[in-house]
Protein backbone atom coordinates (compact mmCIF):
# COMPACT_ATOMS: atom_id res chain seq x y z
CA UNK A 1 0.00 0.00 0.00
CA UNK A 2 1.15 3.15 -1.12
CA UNK A 3 1.90 5.22 2.05
CA UNK A 4 2.97 8.72 0.85
CA UNK A 5 0.89 11.32 1.75
CA UNK A 6 -0.24 13.09 -1.22
CA UNK A 7 0.14 17.05 -2.10
CA UNK A 8 -2.09 19.62 -1.16
CA UNK A 9 -5.01 20.54 -3.93
CA UNK A 10 -4.94 23.96 -5.85
CA UNK A 11 -6.35 24.86 -9.42
CA UNK A 12 -4.63 26.67 -11.64
CA UNK A 13 -5.11 30.31 -9.53
CA UNK A 14 -4.17 29.07 -6.12
CA UNK A 15 -7.37 28.20 -4.65
CA UNK A 16 -6.80 25.22 -2.21
CA UNK A 17 -9.64 22.64 -2.46
CA UNK A 18 -11.00 21.22 0.64
CA UNK A 19 -14.35 20.47 0.22
CA UNK A 20 -16.18 17.89 -2.12
CA UNK A 21 -20.07 17.45 -2.67
CA UNK A 22 -20.70 13.79 -3.45
CA UNK A 23 -23.79 12.93 -5.60
CA UNK A 24 -24.55 9.18 -4.74
CA UNK A 25 -27.48 8.92 -6.89
CA UNK A 26 -29.55 10.89 -9.80
CA UNK A 27 -32.40 9.35 -8.78
CA UNK A 28 -35.12 11.03 -6.82
CA UNK A 29 -38.33 10.36 -5.49
CA UNK A 30 -39.72 14.04 -6.29
CA UNK A 31 -39.76 15.83 -9.85
CA UNK A 32 -39.18 19.62 -8.62
CA UNK A 33 -39.58 21.87 -11.55
CA UNK A 34 -36.72 23.32 -11.99
CA UNK A 35 -34.53 20.22 -11.47
CA UNK A 36 -35.54 17.59 -13.31
CA UNK A 37 -36.93 17.82 -16.59
CA UNK A 38 -40.61 17.48 -17.45
CA UNK A 39 -40.58 15.24 -19.98
CA UNK A 40 -39.51 11.30 -19.25
CA UNK A 41 -36.43 11.29 -17.08
CA UNK A 42 -33.14 9.19 -18.11
CA UNK A 43 -31.59 8.20 -14.97
CA UNK A 44 -27.60 7.02 -15.19
CA UNK A 45 -27.48 3.44 -16.09
CA UNK A 46 -26.85 1.32 -12.90
CA UNK A 47 -23.52 -0.32 -13.89
CA UNK A 48 -22.56 3.29 -14.39
CA UNK A 49 -22.95 4.20 -10.78
CA UNK A 50 -19.89 4.46 -8.81
CA UNK A 51 -19.89 1.74 -5.83
CA UNK A 52 -20.35 2.92 -2.34
CA UNK A 53 -16.37 1.22 -2.20
CA UNK A 54 -15.48 3.36 -5.17
CA UNK A 55 -16.76 6.52 -3.42
CA UNK A 56 -15.15 5.88 -0.02
CA UNK A 57 -11.74 4.81 -1.86
CA UNK A 58 -12.36 8.41 -3.91
CA UNK A 59 -13.02 10.04 -0.39
CA UNK A 60 -9.80 8.10 1.14
CA UNK A 61 -7.08 9.00 -1.12
CA UNK A 62 -8.29 12.99 -1.60
CA UNK A 63 -8.48 13.08 2.36
CA UNK A 64 -4.53 12.52 2.33
CA UNK A 65 -4.60 15.92 0.02
CA UNK A 66 -6.25 18.02 2.76
CA UNK A 67 -10.09 17.57 1.80
CA UNK A 68 -11.70 17.70 4.97
CA UNK A 69 -15.71 17.86 3.99
CA UNK A 70 -17.98 16.15 2.54
CA UNK A 71 -21.63 16.90 1.57
CA UNK A 72 -23.63 14.05 0.34
CA UNK A 73 -26.44 14.68 -2.34
CA UNK A 74 -28.28 13.85 -5.19
CA UNK A 75 -31.00 13.28 -6.37
CA UNK A 76 -32.42 12.60 -3.13
CA UNK A 77 -29.54 10.57 -1.54
CA UNK A 78 -32.04 8.61 0.98
CA UNK A 79 -33.51 6.61 -2.04
CA UNK A 80 -29.87 5.09 -2.23
CA UNK A 81 -30.13 1.68 -0.37
CA UNK A 82 -28.23 1.46 2.66
CA UNK A 83 -26.79 4.90 2.96
CA UNK A 84 -26.26 5.12 6.65
CA UNK A 85 -23.92 1.89 6.00
CA UNK A 86 -21.97 3.97 3.42
CA UNK A 87 -21.93 7.26 5.88
CA UNK A 88 -20.61 5.00 8.59
CA UNK A 89 -17.88 4.04 6.86
CA UNK A 90 -17.46 7.40 5.63
CA UNK A 91 -16.96 8.64 8.94
CA UNK A 92 -14.23 6.63 9.69
CA UNK A 93 -12.22 8.03 7.34
CA UNK A 94 -9.23 9.47 8.96
CA UNK A 95 -8.98 13.58 8.51
CA UNK A 96 -12.66 14.01 7.28
CA UNK A 97 -13.82 16.51 9.73
CA UNK A 98 -17.36 16.78 8.74
CA UNK A 99 -19.95 15.14 7.09
CA UNK A 100 -23.00 16.76 5.97
CA UNK A 101 -25.99 15.85 4.12
CA UNK A 102 -28.52 17.96 1.79
CA UNK A 103 -31.86 15.94 1.14
CA UNK A 104 -35.75 16.91 0.31
CA UNK A 105 -36.84 14.95 3.73
CA UNK A 106 -39.17 12.61 3.05
CA UNK A 107 -37.45 9.87 4.24
CA UNK A 108 -35.84 11.07 7.32
CA UNK A 109 -38.74 9.71 9.34
CA UNK A 110 -37.31 6.48 8.97
CA UNK A 111 -33.96 6.75 8.49
CA UNK A 112 -32.91 9.34 10.40
CA UNK A 113 -31.98 7.84 13.61
CA UNK A 114 -29.74 5.60 11.61
CA UNK A 115 -28.19 8.66 10.26
CA UNK A 116 -27.69 9.87 13.17
CA UNK A 117 -26.12 6.70 14.41
CA UNK A 118 -23.62 6.97 11.44
CA UNK A 119 -21.93 10.11 12.95
CA UNK A 120 -23.87 12.75 10.74
CA UNK A 121 -24.98 15.89 12.55
CA UNK A 122 -25.33 18.73 9.80
CA UNK A 123 -28.01 18.40 7.36
CA UNK A 124 -29.79 20.81 4.73
CA UNK A 125 -33.15 20.29 3.88
CA UNK A 126 -35.26 21.38 0.97
CA UNK A 127 -38.25 23.59 1.01
CA UNK A 128 -39.08 26.52 -1.39
CA UNK A 129 -43.12 26.87 0.08
CA UNK A 130 -44.78 26.26 3.44
CA UNK A 131 -47.87 26.11 1.39
CA UNK A 132 -49.39 22.97 0.69
CA UNK A 133 -50.50 23.48 -2.75
CA UNK A 134 -47.70 25.81 -3.71
CA UNK A 135 -45.31 22.38 -2.42
CA UNK A 136 -46.89 19.88 -4.50
CA UNK A 137 -47.04 21.93 -7.75
CA UNK A 138 -43.02 22.52 -7.50
CA UNK A 139 -42.04 19.24 -6.35
CA UNK A 140 -44.20 17.77 -9.33
CA UNK A 141 -47.06 16.50 -7.06
CA UNK A 142 -46.09 15.54 -3.55
CA UNK A 143 -47.21 16.80 -0.53
CA UNK A 144 -45.79 18.83 2.01
CA UNK A 145 -46.39 16.84 5.46
CA UNK A 146 -44.02 13.98 5.18
CA UNK A 147 -40.90 16.48 4.74
CA UNK A 148 -42.48 18.71 8.18
CA UNK A 149 -42.63 15.46 9.91
CA UNK A 150 -38.81 14.77 8.83
CA UNK A 151 -37.66 18.15 9.87
CA UNK A 152 -39.90 17.49 13.16
CA UNK A 153 -37.82 14.11 13.42
CA UNK A 154 -34.28 15.55 13.00
CA UNK A 155 -35.24 18.78 15.28
CA UNK A 156 -36.23 15.99 17.46
CA UNK A 157 -33.03 14.10 17.11
CA UNK A 158 -30.90 17.06 17.65
CA UNK A 159 -29.13 17.36 14.48
CA UNK A 160 -27.26 20.71 14.45
CA UNK A 161 -27.01 22.32 12.53
CA UNK A 162 -30.77 22.11 10.42
CA UNK A 163 -30.79 24.84 7.29
CA UNK A 164 -33.81 24.67 5.32
CA UNK A 165 -32.50 25.52 1.68
CA UNK A 166 -35.51 27.50 -0.47
CA UNK A 167 -34.70 29.16 -4.03
CA UNK A 168 -36.80 31.75 -4.52
CA UNK A 169 -38.42 32.59 -7.26
CA UNK A 170 -40.57 35.50 -8.72
CA UNK A 171 -43.63 35.45 -8.99
CA UNK A 172 -43.97 31.91 -7.03
CA UNK A 173 -42.59 32.21 -3.46
CA UNK A 174 -41.13 35.56 -3.18
CA UNK A 175 -44.22 36.26 -1.06
CA UNK A 176 -43.13 34.11 1.71
CA UNK A 177 -40.01 35.23 3.01
CA UNK A 178 -41.59 36.74 5.69
CA UNK A 179 -43.02 33.75 6.32
CA UNK A 180 -39.94 31.86 6.01
CA UNK A 181 -37.79 33.82 8.49
CA UNK A 182 -40.87 33.47 11.60
CA UNK A 183 -40.98 29.72 10.41
CA UNK A 184 -37.10 29.91 11.14
CA UNK A 185 -37.29 31.72 14.56
CA UNK A 186 -40.07 29.04 15.90
CA UNK A 187 -38.63 25.76 14.74
CA UNK A 188 -35.04 27.23 15.91
CA UNK A 189 -33.97 25.97 12.12
CA UNK A 190 -31.20 28.32 9.71
CA UNK A 191 -33.23 29.52 6.66
CA UNK A 192 -30.94 30.08 3.61
CA UNK A 193 -32.29 31.77 0.37
CA UNK A 194 -30.91 30.47 -2.63
CA UNK A 195 -31.11 32.58 -5.89
CA UNK A 196 -32.52 30.61 -8.39
CA UNK A 197 -29.98 29.65 -11.62
CA UNK A 198 -30.18 28.48 -14.84
CA UNK A 199 -28.99 25.10 -14.45
CA UNK A 200 -31.48 22.24 -13.79
CA UNK A 201 -34.81 22.40 -15.98
CA UNK A 202 -33.81 25.27 -17.93
CA UNK A 203 -36.70 25.44 -19.64
CA UNK A 204 -38.79 26.68 -16.23
CA UNK A 205 -35.55 29.21 -15.94
CA UNK A 206 -36.41 32.89 -16.73
CA UNK A 207 -34.42 35.94 -15.93
CA UNK A 208 -37.46 37.63 -14.90
CA UNK A 209 -37.77 35.05 -12.33
CA UNK A 210 -34.56 35.48 -10.54
CA UNK A 211 -34.98 37.82 -7.07
CA UNK A 212 -31.55 38.80 -6.14
CA UNK A 213 -30.20 38.67 -2.36
CA UNK A 214 -30.40 42.43 -2.21
CA UNK A 215 -33.95 42.71 -3.25
CA UNK A 216 -34.42 39.59 -0.32
CA UNK A 217 -32.73 41.43 2.18
CA UNK A 218 -34.34 44.38 1.08
CA UNK A 219 -38.04 42.67 1.62
CA UNK A 220 -36.78 41.46 5.24
CA UNK A 221 -34.98 44.86 6.69
CA UNK A 222 -38.68 46.14 6.24
CA UNK A 223 -40.26 43.82 8.44
CA UNK A 224 -37.55 42.76 10.82
CA UNK A 225 -33.81 44.76 12.01
CA UNK A 226 -31.31 42.92 10.38
CA UNK A 227 -27.64 42.61 11.85
CA UNK A 228 -24.90 40.61 9.64
CA UNK A 229 -23.24 37.79 11.65
CA UNK A 230 -19.65 37.61 11.23
CA UNK A 231 -18.41 34.62 8.69
CA UNK A 232 -17.79 31.14 10.46
CA UNK A 233 -16.09 28.94 8.18
CA UNK A 234 -19.10 26.54 8.06
CA UNK A 235 -21.26 28.86 6.60
CA UNK A 236 -19.97 28.65 3.01
CA UNK A 237 -20.82 31.14 0.32
CA UNK A 238 -23.84 32.11 2.54
CA UNK A 239 -24.11 35.93 4.08
CA UNK A 240 -25.71 35.55 7.42
CA UNK A 241 -28.10 37.47 9.46
CA UNK A 242 -29.47 37.93 12.29
CA UNK A 243 -33.17 38.81 12.70
CA UNK A 244 -35.14 41.11 15.37
CA UNK A 245 -37.62 38.15 16.08
CA UNK A 246 -34.54 35.80 16.62
CA UNK A 247 -33.96 33.73 13.23
CA UNK A 248 -31.33 33.48 11.68
CA UNK A 249 -31.35 33.08 7.96
CA UNK A 250 -28.17 33.62 5.21
CA UNK A 251 -28.44 34.72 1.74
CA UNK A 252 -26.69 32.49 -1.33
CA UNK A 253 -26.06 34.96 -4.30
CA UNK A 254 -24.82 32.69 -7.26
CA UNK A 255 -26.46 35.08 -9.87
CA UNK A 256 -26.06 38.46 -8.71
CA UNK A 257 -22.57 38.67 -7.00
CA UNK A 258 -21.02 34.87 -7.16
CA UNK A 259 -18.41 33.89 -4.85
CA UNK A 260 -15.95 32.14 -7.27
CA UNK A 261 -12.56 33.71 -6.04
CA UNK A 262 -13.35 31.92 -2.53
CA UNK A 263 -14.21 28.82 -3.77
CA UNK A 264 -12.66 25.82 -2.07
CA UNK A 265 -15.35 22.97 -3.80
CA UNK A 266 -15.61 19.85 -6.58
CA UNK A 267 -18.28 17.82 -6.85
CA UNK A 268 -18.15 14.03 -7.68
CA UNK A 269 -21.36 12.74 -9.86
CA UNK A 270 -23.16 9.35 -9.19
CA UNK A 271 -21.37 8.16 -12.98
CA UNK A 272 -17.57 9.31 -11.51
CA UNK A 273 -17.14 12.56 -13.16
CA UNK A 274 -15.40 15.31 -10.80
CA UNK A 275 -17.45 18.83 -12.03
CA UNK A 276 -14.78 21.66 -10.99
CA UNK A 277 -17.37 24.35 -10.98
CA UNK A 278 -20.95 23.58 -10.76
CA UNK A 279 -22.04 26.45 -13.78
CA UNK A 280 -19.70 24.95 -16.30
CA UNK A 281 -20.15 21.44 -18.34
CA UNK A 282 -16.08 20.32 -18.24
CA UNK A 283 -15.88 17.25 -16.27
CA UNK A 284 -13.00 14.36 -15.39
CA UNK A 285 -13.95 10.88 -14.58
CA UNK A 286 -11.97 9.36 -12.08
CA UNK A 287 -14.36 6.07 -12.55
CA UNK A 288 -12.25 3.47 -13.72
CA UNK A 289 -8.99 5.01 -11.70
CA UNK A 290 -11.69 4.53 -8.33
CA UNK A 291 -13.23 1.12 -9.46
CA UNK A 292 -9.88 0.33 -10.13
CA UNK A 293 -8.40 1.25 -6.57
CA UNK A 294 -5.69 3.43 -8.43
CA UNK A 295 -4.90 6.79 -5.87
CA UNK A 296 -2.00 7.95 -8.45
CA UNK A 297 -4.59 7.95 -11.30
CA UNK A 298 -7.57 9.44 -9.35
CA UNK A 299 -5.34 12.42 -8.22
CA UNK A 300 -3.75 12.48 -11.00
CA UNK A 301 -7.32 13.06 -12.98
CA UNK A 302 -8.93 15.46 -9.99
CA UNK A 303 -5.64 17.53 -10.72
CA UNK A 304 -6.41 17.49 -14.42
CA UNK A 305 -10.24 18.39 -13.44
CA UNK A 306 -8.72 21.84 -10.94
CA UNK A 307 -6.52 22.72 -14.55
CA UNK A 308 -10.05 23.24 -16.16
CA UNK A 309 -12.01 24.83 -12.94
CA UNK A 310 -13.07 28.35 -14.25
CA UNK A 311 -11.64 31.46 -12.54
CA UNK A 312 -15.36 32.77 -12.22
CA UNK A 313 -18.30 31.44 -13.65
CA UNK A 314 -19.60 33.12 -16.85
CA UNK A 315 -23.23 33.06 -16.39
CA UNK A 316 -24.75 36.75 -16.32
CA UNK A 317 -28.12 37.61 -15.50
CA UNK A 318 -29.93 38.30 -19.17
CA UNK A 319 -28.43 34.68 -20.17
CA UNK A 320 -29.51 31.06 -20.13
CA UNK A 321 -27.40 28.84 -19.55
CA UNK A 322 -27.58 25.77 -21.36
CA UNK A 323 -26.31 22.80 -19.47
CA UNK A 324 -25.61 19.02 -20.47
CA UNK A 325 -26.66 17.93 -17.01
CA UNK A 326 -29.83 18.75 -15.03
CA UNK A 327 -29.27 19.34 -11.46
CA UNK A 328 -30.28 16.20 -10.10
CA UNK A 329 -27.36 14.40 -12.38
CA UNK A 330 -25.21 17.23 -10.68
CA UNK A 331 -25.76 17.28 -6.76
CA UNK A 332 -26.53 21.04 -6.68
N1 LIG B 1 -32.77 16.06 -3.34
C1 LIG B 1 -32.01 16.82 -2.43
C2 LIG B 1 -32.69 18.13 -2.11
O1 LIG B 1 -33.60 18.53 -2.84
O2 LIG B 1 -32.27 18.76 -1.13
C3 LIG B 1 -30.58 17.06 -2.86
C4 LIG B 1 -30.30 17.38 -4.31
S1 LIG B 1 -30.93 18.90 -4.92
C5 LIG B 1 -30.37 18.87 -6.59
C6 LIG B 1 -29.84 20.08 -4.14
C7 LIG B 1 -30.31 21.48 -4.13
O3 LIG B 1 -30.27 22.02 -5.44
C8 LIG B 1 -31.72 21.71 -3.62
O4 LIG B 1 -31.68 22.57 -2.49
C9 LIG B 1 -32.42 22.38 -4.77
O5 LIG B 1 -33.37 23.32 -4.35
C10 LIG B 1 -31.26 23.03 -5.49
N2 LIG B 1 -31.57 23.38 -6.88
C11 LIG B 1 -32.00 22.56 -7.86
N3 LIG B 1 -32.17 23.26 -9.02
C12 LIG B 1 -31.86 24.57 -8.74
C13 LIG B 1 -31.85 25.79 -9.50
N4 LIG B 1 -32.18 25.79 -10.79
N5 LIG B 1 -31.46 26.93 -8.88
C14 LIG B 1 -31.10 26.92 -7.57
N6 LIG B 1 -31.07 25.80 -6.81
C15 LIG B 1 -31.47 24.64 -7.38
FE1 LIG C 1 -35.20 15.77 -6.27
FE2 LIG C 1 -33.85 17.56 -4.84
FE3 LIG C 1 -34.12 17.88 -7.48
FE4 LIG C 1 -36.24 18.17 -5.95
S1 LIG C 1 -34.39 19.44 -5.91
S2 LIG C 1 -36.15 16.95 -7.87
S3 LIG C 1 -35.88 16.73 -4.36
S4 LIG C 1 -33.02 16.25 -6.50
Amino acid sequence: MDEKKSEQLKDKDGRVIKYIRISVTDRCNFRCRYCVPQHPFEPIPSQDVLRYEDILFTVRSLAETGIDRVRITGGEPLVRKNLPYFLEQLNKIENIKEIALTTNATLLQSQASDIKQAGVRRINISLDSLKPDRYKYVTGGFGIEQTLAGIKKVVELGFAPIKINSVVIKGFNDDEIIDFCEFAATGNLIVRFIEFMPIGNSADWKKENIITGSEIIKIIGEKYNVTPLPKKPDTGPAKNFKLSNGAEVGIITPMSEHFCSTCDKIRLTSDGKIRPCLLSDREVSIADAAKTGNKELLIRRVKESLNMKNTEHTIETDRRGLFRRTMSKIGG
